[in-house]
């Protein structure tokens, strides 16, 4: 199937490992010209020349906090000001208990999980608009359909962006711009090792361990890999997508044990 989006430009924030670098991949592979960003400038140049030599797309590579107005405004600026297609995603907030929480660790999270992605669609939905076709796609979690109780932080702030999508993208979709969001289930990403190692700590088991207990969880029996992730993801921003608005698409194995 071709997706009909070669030629188009991409932002994909936080992309040089895990499931932005899997998002940046995949529409990398449909000769989409991609803006990745992340802080660590070596592996950020690293998957930025990966990138161009696998797939012989432009890529510019912006080392920025993307969490941060100035680190938002340093992408903007290699943007170009024609965004045709937005990937939002930022790490993750760190697990703990309700009763530890304070109001600056809930403004951390909002501002990351929350206000960073609606700030960046404000600033590039209305360019797609004016030229009548855009995608934008936010990376949330399963947390937001099924609690996760120490990711109180994640629940909290990305539910929030959730309300916010659910009604901005029936305003915009007229105009020819889709906004939903990809819901992960437990990926084998960094984050995925570094809760894993957590749960190391916590009850005194191995690494191997752990990862088998949480992968015995998930009805498909496995993690999922950044590479399918990214598949879905170059899906909702193809040509065939423009009908998907404001949906939030689970890609959890099966994890999330519900109906709907
Ligand atoms: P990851 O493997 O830790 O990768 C994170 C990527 O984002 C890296 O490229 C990192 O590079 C970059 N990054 C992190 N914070 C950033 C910031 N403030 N500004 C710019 N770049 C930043 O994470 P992941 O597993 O792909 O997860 C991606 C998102 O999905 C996270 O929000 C996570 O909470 C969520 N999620 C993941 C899973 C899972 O199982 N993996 C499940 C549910 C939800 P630098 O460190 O160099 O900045």
């Amino acid at each position: 199937m071709d997706f009909g989006i070669k030629g188009k430009t991409a932002l994909v924030c936080a992309s040089s490992k895990g499931l932005g670098y899997g998002c940046a991949a995949a529409l990398a592979e449909e000769g989409v010209n991609l803006v990745i960003n992340a802080r660590s400038e070596g592996p950020l140049n690293e998957a930025a020349d990966v990138l161009r030599s696998r797939f012989g797309v432009k890529v510019t590579p912006v080392a920025a906090d993307i969490t941060t107005a100035q680190g938002r405004e340093q992408v903007l600026a290699a943007c170009d000001g024609s965004v045709d297609i937005l990937v939002n995603n930022a790490g993750g907030p760190p697990p703990g208990m309700w009763t530890d929480w304070g109001r600056d660790d809930f403004i951390d999270a909002i501002d990351a999980n929350m206000l960073t992605p609606i700030a960046l669609i404000q600033a590039l939905v209305p360019g797609m608009m004016a030229r009548g076709w855009g995608r934008v796609v936010n990376i949330t979690s399963q947390s937001v359909k099924a609690p996760i109780g120490v990711l109180g932080l994640s629940n909290t702030a990305r539910t929030g962006l959730t309300g916010f999508v659910a009604g901005t993208s029936r305003q915009v979709a007229g105009a020819g711009v889709t906004i939903n969001n990809l819901l992960p289930g437990i990926h084998a990403t960094d984050r995925a090792t570094a809760l894993d190692n957590g749960v190391v700590q916590a009850k005194g088991i191995t690494m191997e361990e752990a990862r088998a207990e949480r992968a015995a969880t998930i009805p498909a029996g496995r993690y999922g890999t950044s590479e399918e992730f990214g598949a879905a993801c170059a899906f909702l921003c193809s040509q065939h997508a423009g009908f998907i608005i404001g949906q939030n698409i689970l890609l959890d194995g099966g994890g999330v044990n519900a109906t709907f």
